[in-house]
């Protein structure tokens, strides 16, 4: 197997890589970086989730060492990379990843995109920044503005060229090539390449070197589950599928560190063994939990988005998005945990009712819808009890409004029975099937089975 040293990447730069927990590089690394270390323009076929960012971002760091320098001089930082993406989210996604590899080498990096005051960004563009990463019309607002100079890029990335096309860039973008020097090295990823992304790169790209992986690799040969359910059960919910499914390694994502914390404590409450990884965890107290998590001492590692990002953990069986990501590509990021170089993988997401709106933007990006499956036992119209003797924090509340008012009906049970019940292992230590412990929902949209209540003895007729 390949080294990323192998691929001719800098000690300072491999480093950066072996503190992020990068072992191997992914196969579009393996092609991208050799050929872009040597300044060959690339045409990705790619999807986010296959080590794209990497794959371009490595490469284009490494051409621009010889110019890292710690001068306090703004003119020593002029924009050398230019890398282009259709939304902030992304924008701010690669910009944290460029951060992370740039470590250990003096080069400066910022992210501009549209929707913030444009004068908080000035001040950092003025300071000298060698990468930007940005949205094609803020930065144009910038061009106009005077707020940036583009004369020293030398390398230029399109990220996501069809969502670009899609969002209706396409005249910014080439506003924006029109303002480059002609010589320079082009990298541009796209998922698919209908024939207006042909012509761009055919505008943009000289002699480029075509390289194209698999189709999302990680999401094909992973199952993806919803179970819907009201919020305030997401814990019990939870402890259940782990305990009546006997699963050992299960990484549960939640959206907030708190929740982290939380949720592992509860866990732990509950007989199943857990630890949290979140980024106010040191570095060594993530590789503990991650190395007790790899041995099998622990059985499930609640992580946020932010820790998560780079772990890579063979065979990983069971992906849980306790939480929804807010931001579709990141459910795309915390499944490719899981079925990865191939090999089979589940992913189980838990969906509030507040949460469904997050659940069209990821079946929009995925381009499949995700059929929900209710847990008999767990139906989420069925109006609940309160199940924690404290409230959660703040931070975990959103949503709860319309859950709770439902409950209030019911009589409060003041104990969970799967939380104060030590835990007991299974008989059988096969792990069962989701088909067998859950019934299909009726063919409705989610967010309509929070609105019409599903009778346990009624739900998948
Ligand atoms: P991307 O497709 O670039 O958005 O990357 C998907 C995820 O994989 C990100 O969280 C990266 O940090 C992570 N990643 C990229 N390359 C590697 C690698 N070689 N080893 C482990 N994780 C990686």
């Amino acid at each position: 197997m390949t080294t990323f040293a192998e691929l001719g990447l800098a000690p300072d730069i491999l480093r950066a890589l072996d503190e992020m927990g990068y072992v191997t590089p992914t196969p579009i690394q393996e092609q991208v970086i050799p050929l872009a270390l040597q300044g060959g323009d690339i045409l990705g076929a790619a999807q986010t989730g296959t080590g794209k960012t990497a794959a371009f971002a490595l490469p284009l760091i490494q051409r621009l060492l010889p110019f890292a320098n710690t001068s306090t001089s703004p003119a020593k930082h002029p924009i050398r990379a230019l890398i282009l993406t259709p939304t902030r989210e992304l924008a701010i996604q690669v910009e944290e990843a460029i951060q992370a590899y740039t470590k250990h080498v003096p080069l400066r990096s910022l992210v501009v995109y549209g929707g913030v005051n444009i004068n908080t960004q000035i001040p950092i563009l003025k300071t000298g920044v060698e990468i930007l990463v940005a949205t094609p019309g803020r930065l144009l607002d910038h061009v106009q503005n005077k707020t940036l100079m583009l004369t020293q890029v030398n390398t230029l990335v399109l990220d996501e060229a069809d969502r670009m096309l899609d969002m209706g860039f396409m005249p910014d973008l080439k506003r924006i090539v029109a303002l480059l020097p002609a010589q320079r090295v082009n990298m541009m990823f796209s998922a698919t390449f209908p024939e207006e992304i042909r012509r761009l790169a055919d505008t943009i790209l000289h002699n480029p070197t075509f390289i194209e992986v698999a189709r999302n690799e990680t999401a094909v040969t992973v199952t993806q589950v919803v179970h819907p359910v009201q919020h305030e059960r997401k814990r019990q919910l939870l402890a259940h599928l782990i305990k009546s499914r006997d699963l050992r390694q299960v990484l549960v994502f939640t959206g907030t560190k708190l929740g982290c914390n939380r949720l592992a404590n509860e866990l732990n409450k509950a007989g199943i063994h857990a630890d949290a990884i979140h980024g106010d965890k040191t570095q060594q107290e993530r590789i503990k939990a991650l190395d007790a998590f790899k041995a099998g001492t622990i059985r499930v590692l609640v992580a946020t988005d932010v820790a998560a990002r780079g772990l890579d953990i063979e065979a990983l069986p069971l992906v849980v998005n306790y939480d929804l990501p807010h931001n579709a590509e990141d459910y795309v990021h915390r499944i490719g945990r899981t079925g990865r170089a191939g090999a089979s993988g589940e992913a189980i997401s838990l969906v509030s009712e507040s949460e469904t709106r997050y659940l069209k933007d990821i079946e929009k990006l995925i381009g499949s819808t995700l059929a929900p499956v209710i847990v008999p036992g767990f139906e989420p119209g069925v109006a609940d009890v309160p199940v924690f003797q404290s409230r959660p924090p703040r931070s975990e509340r959103h949503g709860e409004r319309t859950e709770r008012r439902t409950s209030r009906t019911h009589p409060p049970t003041p104990r969970d029975a799967l939380f104060d019940t030590p835990y007991e292992p299974s008989i059988s230590p096969r792990a069962e099937t989701t088909s067998a412990l859950v019934r299909p929902a009726p063919r409705k949209q989610v967010a309509a089975l929070f609105r019409t209540p599903v009778k346990p003895d009624s739900a998948g007729q």
